[in-house]
């Protein structure tokens, strides 16, 4: 690609650009990129204005400058909370139960898409290729359209892609696919993701797939999978430089001996953490002689408070945990320890180092980052093991992890036992096939061939009309 084009990524939020490694999520992903093309990136401030006129805050940092508007109160309840949080987030991830449609956050969700292409739109050159990240802003593409850009616009989607039976209990689903349709490139984490909109296009959109290429609603896109990586080797050398290093030796100083399973995990109901109790809980059931020798630490940092799904399961999750204690505690053994907290990164990567078993176990997740990460902060002298869920996205890369079906409480809790009596060759063998793949397929890999892929989808042309 060239290097003259500038890149523009839009996100629901922006940065940190500082630091990133440390801080993680799509920073360290975009950051790189953007200071190679002199980029740009905008996205909510995460500020709260007193009214809807539109000020960009701009701000130039180490070579990209990062654009942001505020949102009203109205307007993040709507957009933020409502109809991504409440809405699309657990259709995507197939939960039709919590999803709850409501007409006036679809409209809410709309203005602030249009709030952005309006910003955006001042701000672009006419060679720049457009990256646009994530479900909070599918329509994005076209609003900009019908303000007349004509750029590259490409899309990735975090999450899963739903099946098609899921996606048309959707009041909205005809409205918001048409929207898609406005993007050049629309990127997927796995070929599953892939499969599955392909299918949609073809039964539900009555529209054709030709290799890459998509066509629906009169216009032509192309579709492909880009499984989302993490910067394999600086996470490593975070778990074996301080403070990472200090944090592993303190916490094997701290379990004297004993095993310890790790999860980590924004408190969300999609990561299958009640199950995951439920499995620890059989675990100790059938394995007497693991009393005393294990702890399973999760790290579960509260997420989306505002949202009553979200409060509700922390609850319940808090009860499940109690639950367990009280069954198989002793007065010198707590079995779960259960962590509200963000931890800093390099002291994650200690954690995970210091941890004999992963457990990452979500019921339905786009990729899992944490899965890449537990197991590139090991050593590969004596590794330790993941346990990970068929339904991760990372599943289809890490076949050489335990894979397990969540749903399945005794399998796990077998495989929880497997994962800590494994032996060290199979342990060394296993963590080699993944730090090969993950080293290959790292974050500079998704965004190189996503760019790239953006760069060759055909140009712009509007909609051909329908035919009589
Ligand atoms: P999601 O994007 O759905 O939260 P991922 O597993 O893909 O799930 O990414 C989560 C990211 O957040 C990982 O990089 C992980 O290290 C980080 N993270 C999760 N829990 C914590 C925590 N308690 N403290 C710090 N970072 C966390």
């Amino acid at each position: 690609m060239s290097r003259a084009r500038r890149l523009v990524a839009v996100s629901n939020r922006v940065g940190p650009v500082r630091n990133v490694a440390a801080a993680g999520g799509l920073a360290v992903g975009l950051v790189d990129a953007l200071r190679e093309h002199g980029g740009l990136w905008f996205g909510w401030s995460g500020r709260i204005a007193k009214n809807s006129r539109t000020v960009v805050h701009k701000e130039k940092i180490e070579g990209l400058t990062l654009a942001t508007i505020d949102l009203t109160q109205q307007e993040s309840d709507g957009f933020y909370n409502g109809f991504s949080n409440n809405c699309l987030w657990p259709l995507l991830h197939f939960r039709i139960d919590l999803t709850r449609f409501e007409r006036a956050q679809l409209e809410v969700y709309r203005r602030v898409n249009r709030r952005f292409a309006l910003a955006v739109r001042k701000l672009l050159k006419p060679d720049d290729l457009v990256w646009v990240h994530d479900f909070h802003l599918l329509p994005l593409a076209e609003e900009l359209r019908s303000l007349g850009a004509r750029q590259r616009i490409g899309f990735f989607l975090h999450t899963p892609f739903p099946p098609t039976e899921i996606l048309s209990t959707l009041p909205a689903q005809e409205e918001l696919m048409r929207a898609l349709f406005a993007y050049d490139l629309v990127g997927f984490q796995t070929p599953e993701d892939l499969g599955r909109f392909q299918e949609h296009v073809g039964w539900v959109l009555d529209g054709t797939v030709r290799g890459k290429s998509v066509t629906a609603f009169g216009r032509q896109l192309h579709a492909g999978a880009f499984p989302i990586g993490i910067d394999t080797e600086q996470f490593n050398r975070f778990a074996f430089s301080p403070p990472g290093s200090q944090e592993f030796a303190r916490m094997r100083r701290a379990l004297a001996g004993r095993d310890q399973f790790i999860g980590v995990d924004r408190l969300d109901y999609s990561k299958g953490l009640l199950r995951r109790m439920d499995a620890f809980g059989r675990y100790l059931e059938r394995h007497p002689d693991a009393h005393g020798k294990v702890i399973l630490l999760q790290v579960a940092p509260v997420s989306r408070s505002d949202v009553a799904s979200y409060r509700e399961f922390r609850d319940e999750l808090e009860r499940e945990a109690a639950g367990i204690n009280g069954r198989f505690g002793r007065f010198d053994w707590t079995p779960v320890h259960y962590l509200n907290r963000a931890l800093p990164r390099r002291t994650l990567a200690g954690l995970y180092r210091a941890s004999r078993v992963g457990i990452v176990t979500p019921m339905r997740d786009g990729m899992n980052l944490v899965a890449k990460e537990y197991v590139a902060a090991q050593d590969p002298a004596d590794p330790g093991v993941l346990v990970l869920s068929r339904f991760a996205g990372a599943a289809q890369q890490m076949t050489a992890a335990l894979l397990v079906n969540p749903y399945d409480g005794e399998e796990t809790a077998e495989a929880l036992h497997q994962a800590r009596t494994m032996r060290a060759s199979e342990r060394r063998r296993r963590h080699q096939t993944l730090m090969k793949r993950l080293r290959v397929f790292d974050v500079r890999r998704w965004r190189s061939d996503y760019l790239a892929a953006l760069a060759a989808a055909p140009a712009w042309r509007a909609p051909a009309p329908p035919a009589r």
